[in-house]
């Protein structure tokens, strides 16, 4: 696999505090590379320090195999970034907008007009090429804003959290075209604190949490990281607390928690768990509302590697 991105023992500091510690990763071509971590665990600082944006102290950073620095204009010129905080201007329409920026990297007339053509359907706003931003959306306008940054058609995407805030459709439609650019052949970091999200978009994740990598790898191989194999969750009202006994020494049960009405059980391991507990329960009289069988999440990873909620 061609490495596109080499991060080699960055560190960046503010004042004494290291945001960023010591980080080493790479990001292969035509790869979702997902960096995963709470607030503050060092997402944007790991990004800004990639294009540039920041100095920091220690380490080598290598993008498309040159070295980066504030000058390094070829290069940046590969890369699209899309900010969380929107940066359009409030005087040009959605087709002027993403013009613009498109113009700063393509000259040609024809040629820009048929990436902004892709940009917009790529981000669905046909209908709204006229409108201007103040007439969009919070949703509408993250996706121009994303338009505005890949219209030109750079190898290398970095989206920021694009997905913060954003209404069910809008986030459907910004995902939806986040693959199609990977289908295109671009290469992606996404940073997010959605789980949900890496794990329908990456192909690899970074967990990050506290300026560190926790762990690297694809959704599956984090999973098999974890000590549980499947949680069982059942909505059942008033249960005794010798039935919770016996179900907690059933085989393979790991952990059995209890909030009336939901039972949480997760087992080491997976054969037939969840039908030997509807049977034992059948077998019992005991009626309940729901029950369903869940693999491990990427949060059940991170709890059990840092003892805390990715959502904190
Ligand atoms: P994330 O993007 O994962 O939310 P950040 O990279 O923004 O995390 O922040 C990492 C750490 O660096 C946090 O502890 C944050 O408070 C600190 N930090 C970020 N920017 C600054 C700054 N300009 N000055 C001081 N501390 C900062």
């Amino acid at each position: 696999m061609k490495s596109v991105i080499q991060v080699e023992n960055l560190t960046k500091k503010y004042k004494n505090k290291k945001a960023v510690d010591d980080l080493s990763f790479e990001v292969y071509e035509g790869e979702i590379l997902g960096l995963l971590g709470p607030n503050g665990s060092g997402k944007s600082t790991t990004i800004n320090c990639i294009l540039s944006l920041l100095n920091f102290d220690e380490g080598i950073i290598k993008v498309l195999g040159c070295e980066m620095s504030p000058n390094a204009y070829e290069i940046k010129r590969q890369i699209g970034v899309v900010f969380q905080d929107v940066a359009v201007f409030d005087e040009l329409n959605v087709y002027d907008n993403i013009d613009y920026f498109c113009g700063l990297y393509i000259k040609d007339k024809l040629k820009r007009k048929k990436c902004i053509m892709d940009a917009i359907h790529l981000v669905g706003l046909e209908e709204f090429t006229k409108y201007y931003p103040k007439q969009l959306s919070g949703g509408l306008l993250r996706r121009l804003n994303i338009a505005c940054g890949i219209a030109h058609q750079p190898k290398i995407i970095i989206l920021d959290e694009p997905t913060v805030a954003v209404d069910p459709q809008s986030r459907n439609n910004i995902l939806d075209g986040i693959q199609k650019l990977r289908k295109k052949g671009a290469t992606i970091i996404y940073t997010t604190h959605y789980m949900e999200e890496v794990e329908i978009l990456c192909d690899r994740v970074i967990i990050l949490d506290k300026g560190k990598i926790l762990a690297v790898g694809t959704t599956d191989e984090l999973k098999e990281l974890v000590n549980i194999e499947e949680k069982v969750t059942v909505e059942i009202m008033d249960l005794k607390k010798d039935i919770l006994n016996e179900i907690k020494n059933f085989p393979h049960v790991d952990s059995l928690t209890y909030q009336n009405p939901i039972l949480s059980i997760t087992y080491k391991k997976g054969a037939n768990n969840l039908v030997n507990l509807m049977d034992y329960l059948k077998k019992e009289s005991i009626p309940y509302t729901k029950i369903y069988s869940e693999r491990p999440t990427l949060n059940d990873v991170f709890l059990e590697l840092t003892g805390k909620d990715l959502r904190d």
